[in-house]
Formats: C-alpha cells, structure tokens, sequence
C-alpha cells in the first residue's frame, strides 16, 4: 500500500460501484435495460490522475463545464479512450478550444455558439455532436433554451456542417420536482425526434436525481460528486 493512489482508487470504485447499484435498481424499476444508459463521469475540479482511475474502472465517458480546465486535463489524458462531453455554459470565444477536445457538447443554446462551433470544427475537421440545453424553470441563468425554441435550434444545427444532432439536455429546477421537469424533457425529445429520429440523447439526471432521470427515460447520466465525492467550493 505505498501507493496513495491506491486508496483513492479504492474510494472511487466505491462510489462507482455505488452508483451502479442505483442505476440498477432505478433500470429495474423503470423496465428499462442498463446498456440503454451512458454514465457519464463529471470529473470537475478533479484531477487527470482521477480520470485514470475511471478509465481503468471501465468509465470511458467524462464530462467538463469549464474549458480551462477541460483543455489542459484532455491532453494530459489524450492517451486513454475516452469520450469527452462539455456540459457547462460556453462563451462563444471559447468555441474553437472546446471543438478541440470535445466529441459532445451538452450545453447549446443559442444560435450564435452553434454558428461558432459548426465554423471551429468545419476548421478542424472534426464532426461535433451537440445537444440543445432545454430551460425547464424560468432561470436563464442556468442557461438553456426555453422549450418553444428547441425546434429551431435543433434545425439550425441538425443543417450545419461539421455539427451533429445528437439530442437534449437539462438540469432539474433547483429545489424543483425533478420528476415533473424530466417528464417534461421526455415529451420535448419525443417531438423532437418526429422530425429528426436519430436526436435520441436524453441527457439528464445527475448525483441526486438519476433515478427520476432514469424514469423518465434518460439515455446520459451526469455524475460527478455520487463517483468523486463532494468538491471544493469553487473560487474565482
Ligand atoms: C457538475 C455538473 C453535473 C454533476 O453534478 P453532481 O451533482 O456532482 O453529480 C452534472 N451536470 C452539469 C451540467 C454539471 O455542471
């Protein structure tokens, strides 16, 4: 045991183990099969020696919301097999540092930030898949697009070269009723996919609210502190 990581890893394959135990037993529930489901490991504020440590635990998805920190521990994991998902709010500026690294982003609400990263990674030649970020509450800070204009969004990006459609996002309503809020993401994805069958990502259900997520159809789980443990307050 000379090794400290050795007992990090130790806890991080409690905390997986842990949240496989919920994803389960939330599958179980819902009749739904567990291979529907990506867990999508949110490594903020966590070190790249963490995102190894998943890696070898099986997790081959990580999530960032901050692309300083994102850009600098993708290189220094640009050896492992991963998928990375940008799940936070995006400055337009920070378009083409996000294409650089990002195979999914999680967060597009605007028009503006999707011109932006359609040009980035027609430049870069890579193929981006976007997910519109739907508000269920009337906080725009949080960001998202307010439902009524998911339609027209998705549209604009499902048209734009180097941009893939993938689905929708939301955060559950803080203090709100996560199983309403998801339930009414479901019903917008199922629109949604009217028009466009393959936009089938449901990206919902976080640390505290996987099970409701999974109720409610969700195919992309964001767990960061059920797997890492809880993060230090952030300063800026
Ligand atoms: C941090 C974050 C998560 C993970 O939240 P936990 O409660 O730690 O599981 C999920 N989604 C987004 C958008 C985040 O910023």
């Amino acid at each position: 045991m000379n090794d400290p990581n050795t007992t990090r890893r130790d806890e991080i394959a409690a905390g997986l183990a842990e949240v496989e135990r919920r994803i389960a037993a939330a599958c179980e529930a819902a009749g739904r099969a567990r291979h529907e489901i990506t867990l999508v490991a949110v490594t903020k504020t966590y070190p790249a020696s963490d995102v190894r440590i998943l890696a070898a635990l099986g997790i081959g998805d990580v999530g960032e919301n901050r692309d300083q920190e994102a850009a600098v521990k993708a290189s220094e994991c640009a050896d492992l097999p991963l998928t990375w998902h940008f799940v936070g709010q995006i400055q337009t500026n920070k378009a083409k540092s996000v294409v650089s690294y990002a195979d999914v982003v999680h967060s597009v609400d605007r028009p503006r930030l999707v011109e932006a990263l359609a040009r980035e990674a027609v430049r870069a030649g890579r193929q981006v898949t976007c997910l519109v970020q739907v508000a269920l509450d009337d906080d725009p800070g949080r960001g998202g697009v307010v439902p009524d204009g998911l339609p027209a969004l998705a549209e604009l990006i499902a048209k734009s070269e180097g941009l893939v459609l993938g689905g929708v996002m939301a955060v559950a309503p803080l203090g709100g009723d996560a199983d309403r809020a998801f339930a009414r993401l479901w019903q917008l994805s199922s629109a949604l996919q009217v028009e466009h069958p393959n936009a089938r990502v449901i990206s919902a259900g976080m640390s505290g609210d996987l099970r409701q997520a999974i109720a409610h159809g969700s195919t992309h789980l964001r767990v960061g502190t059920a797997l890492l443990g809880c993060r230090k307050p952030f300063v800026r």
